[in-house]
């Protein structure tokens, strides 16, 4: 159940759709296989971009990823005046994405984009609790599994 209306979900599967195009825990990554890339694009009728990679890694650091490194970077985004208002549009898959990001932003939602930080997950997941406070993925997975690791660990402790 959803606290209020958060943003578009359009935006937020989009965007979560981009971060999580590489896959640690399969060991995959979307964006260097070349039919695995046009086909994600394809679905999505966007055009690529040589700077997606870039941008991935940049937005899956800003929003906690350990392995991913910081750099700054931008995307050509238009804004248009239409019928119903203005409008971000963008070309292209890093455009896209990142006008998706902006808007998140702007309706205070962007910190609701988290990594899981289980070391083999790095899932990407939009937390829609009240407070923000989600952590893991998904607690059935990911939650449960670290707090069984921290229960081996004290008990060996214990002992
Ligand atoms: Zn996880």
């Amino acid at each position: 159940m959803t606290p209020r209306d958060t943003s578009a979900d359009i935006d937020v599967d989009l965007v979560l759709d981009f971060l999580n195009t590489v896959d640690v825990e399969a060991g995959t990554d979307l964006l260097s296989d070349p039919a695995g890339r046009r086909a994600w694009l394809a679905a999505r009728g966007l055009a690529d971009s040589d700077s997606a990679a870039d941008v991935r890694t940049a937005l899956r650091a800003a929003v906690g990823d350990p392995a991913a490194s910081r750099v700054a970077l931008s995307a050509q985004v238009t804004v248009s005046l239409e019928p119903e208002g203005p409008r971000l549009v963008a070309d292209d898959v890093t455009g896209a994405v990142l006008a998706a990001a902006s808007r998140l932003t702007v309706l205070g939602d962007w910190d609701r984009v988290k990594i899981c930080p289980a070391d083999d997950c790095r899932w990407a997941f939009f937390d829609r609790s009240r407070n923000h406070s989600r952590t893991w993925c998904s607690m059935r997975v990911c939650g449960n599994r670290e707090k069984a690791r921290a229960w081996r660990e004290r008990a060996r402790a214990n002992s």
